[in-house]
């Protein structure tokens, strides 16, 4: 199967500039906008409501909680760790499903920490700061920063039964809103601090913290390695132009892979760059199944 949402006919910069704001882009940010308003609106419930409990905070609504709390609970026959509730398994349960599916298109399409990077992405654009572009060296290894991330969070929590690193999470620190509600430089300093590299480093490179430090991408991107859908190239087409990796925001390899990294958020910014119909297609073709020799074909449009 072969879903592809790029031009047809045509690469000129002009046509490559549309494509990226294309169909596909904006239902995307609108995507990226809704899932956004639910939590801001939930935040927002939580800090106006006067009784304790009455309404979920964020915390309950973060999948990456169940991912937490899923040690305890197993060992313990059904206990949470505090903060956590059923609400965080049932939503690791979701997204464990889609990332089987469609890999790594949470980061891209839900995650309103991804939305609010591309937001910023977009500021730096706008203002014209110019980007920091990490070479590619030093990008290979602060890319373990994730797993290096996650696997201190699961042990910490697993052997303390505390989510010992909540209280400086960027994401929750932003999307709680407390900040606002309850503004307290003497507690939670640390906590502000955090988020305010997190923010500076992601207007000044492109989604510096889904690359280098979430937890739950890393998560992710060892799961989507199972995934179903992938994106893949078709060398026999493929003019080596490389237009594809310009729009990609989490700066992947994509002119010179097979099946694109499982570090992929699915935004298909690149299936829409690509001047070569068909060269990069989403396909129902998993990593672990042996791959299909591409037939030698003429590229059909393009040049
Ligand atoms: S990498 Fe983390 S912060 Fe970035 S979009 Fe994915 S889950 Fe959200
Ligand atoms: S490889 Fe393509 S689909 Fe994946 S994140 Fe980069 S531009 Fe988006």
């Amino acid at each position: 199967m072969a879903v592809s949402t790029r031009p047809t006919s045509g690469d000129s910069p002009a046509r490559r500039y549309r494509a990226r704001h294309s169909r596909t882009q904006i239902l995307r940010h609108v995507s990226q906008a809704i899932f956004a308003g639910i939590i801001l609106t939930a935040a927002v419930v939580h800090n106006l409501s006067t009784m304790d409990g009455a309404t979920p905070s964020i915390d309950a609504l973060c999948p990456f909680g169940g991912f937490e709390t899923l040690w305890t609970w197993i060992v313990s026959g059904g206990s949470f760790v505090p903060k956590t509730h059923l609400s965080n398994l049932v939503l690791a349960a979701g997204l464990l499903l889609a990332v089987l599916v469609s890999g790594g298109a949470f980061c891209g399409w839900v995650c309103p920490f991804g939305a609010l990077q591309d937001a910023l992405n977009w500021v730096r654009t706008r203002l014209r700061i110019p980007e920091i572009h990490v070479p590619q060296a030093l990008d290979r290894v602060l890319r373990y920063g994730r797993y290096v991330v996650l696997t201190l969070i699961l042990y910490k929590t697993a052997t303390t039964v505390t989510l010992m690193f909540a209280d400086i999470d960027p994401y929750r620190t932003l999307f709680s809103l407390e900040w606002l509600f309850d503004f307290n430089p003497t507690e939670h300093l640390t906590a502000y601090v955090a988020a305010l590299v997190v923010v500076v480093g992601s207007l000044l490179v492109e989604r510096a913290w889904c690359r280098y430090l979430c937890p739950l991408g890393g998560a992710i991107s060892l799961l989507g390695n199972l995934s179903l859908l992938r994106i893949r190239r078709a060398e026999a087409t493929c003019k080596d132009c490389a237009l594809c990796e310009r729009p990609c925001p989490v700066k992947l390899n994509v002119a010179n892979a097979e099946t694109i990294s499982s570090n992929c958020i699915g935004c298909l910014a690149c299936v829409q760059a690509c001047p070569r119909h068909d060269t990069l297609a989403v396909q129902l073709a998993p990593a672990w199944l042996p791959r299909r020799k591409t037939p030698v074909a003429q590229p059909s449009t393009g040049d």
